[in-house]
């Protein structure tokens, strides 16, 4: 877009950079959320992204694991993943597929490769439920590529809604507690996008093609791929692409400004609601 908004453009408050580590049976990737540096982007709990070609880093997969008090939020970049849960459910996750998944009182699920060789690039969020929702019954969103609407811009910028609304489209995701906006914008190297987010959401940008620059001028933070911008007050964000094509992620949500108590793969309000999901996970009540 060539015209500037009125309003306050939201500034990177923070810069963090994701930190290689392991999870499932061995699974190497790029944590962003979730780690000692940022611990949370409210209501945001998690963020990895997975990207290799090696199989041995990702053949291993995610097998059978408990999730209780959130929802799991998986969006594929390239290669195929299958889900299967305990209660019957199956799923392949495909390039450019999202499945949204409110674990609520609980899922004990596997997320594994589906190929054995090629390019396995995505990303999971996690997202907290308030408290009151945390023992929902589980639900999935699966949502495949050709619902996601891409909006065009202008030549050389463009965006995938996943969630929220940009440009006249609207995301196929539903969920009226948080509001997600959740878009995959593409930004031609010199081209420039201002996307409105609404005042009371927190959120962040990462660039995972190229690196991005957020804010008007002087007042810029250039973002290196890999590394999350957590984004400041305003009512909308600017993002160019100063050096090079470009690829992000904008994700946007309501906070719930609610006490956090995690445990691995349970996420409650208090540690007496962890110990129990626990014990309700070891007697196989999940
Ligand atoms: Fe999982």
């Amino acid at each position: 877009m060539t015209t500037k908004m009125n309003g306050t453009a939201r500034a990177v408050r923070r810069a963090v950079r994701g930190q290689p580590t392991s999870d499932g049976a061995g699974v190497r990737l790029n944590r962003v959320i979730g780690t000692a540096a940022l611990a949370d982007v409210d209501p945001f709990l998690m963020l990895d992204e997975f990207r290799s070609d090696d199989a041995s880093d990702y053949i291993a997969g995610f097998p059978d694991h408990p999730h209780r008090g959130f929802e799991t939020v998986t969006y594929m970049l390239e290669g195929r993943m299958r889900h299967h849960d305990n209660q019957g459910n199956s799923g392949l996750l495909g390039p450019g597929s999202v499945q949204w998944m409110t674990a609520g009182r609980g899922i004990v699920h596997s997320e594994m490769p589906e190929q054995v060789d090629g390019l396995m690039w995505g990303f999971q969020l996690w997202v907290n439920l308030p408290a009151r929702d945390k023992m929902t019954a589980p639900r999935y969103q699966d949502i495949a590529p050709e619902r996601i609407p891409t909006v065009a811009i202008e030549p050389g910028v463009s965006a995938r809604v996943i969630a929220g609304s940009f440009g006249g489209a609207a995301g196929p995701v539903q969920n009226t507690t948080i509001a997600p906006l959740y878009l995959d914008v593409a930004l031609a190297s010199g081209r420039s996008l201002e996307v409105p987010v609404p005042a009371a959401h927190e959120g962040f940008v990462y660039p995972f093609v190229g690196s991005v620059r957020v804010g008007d001028g002087d007042d810029g933070t250039t973002l290196a791929r890999g590394t999350a911008g957590v984004l400041g007050a305003g009512d909308h964000v600017t993002l160019s692409a100063s050096d090079g094509d470009a690829r992000l992620i904008l994700v946007a949500g309501q906070p719930l400004r609610e006490p956090v108590a995690r445990y691995g793969p349970f996420v409650m309000t208090t540690m007496d609601e962890i110990r129990q999901a626990i014990l309700d996970y070891q007697s196989g009540r999940l």
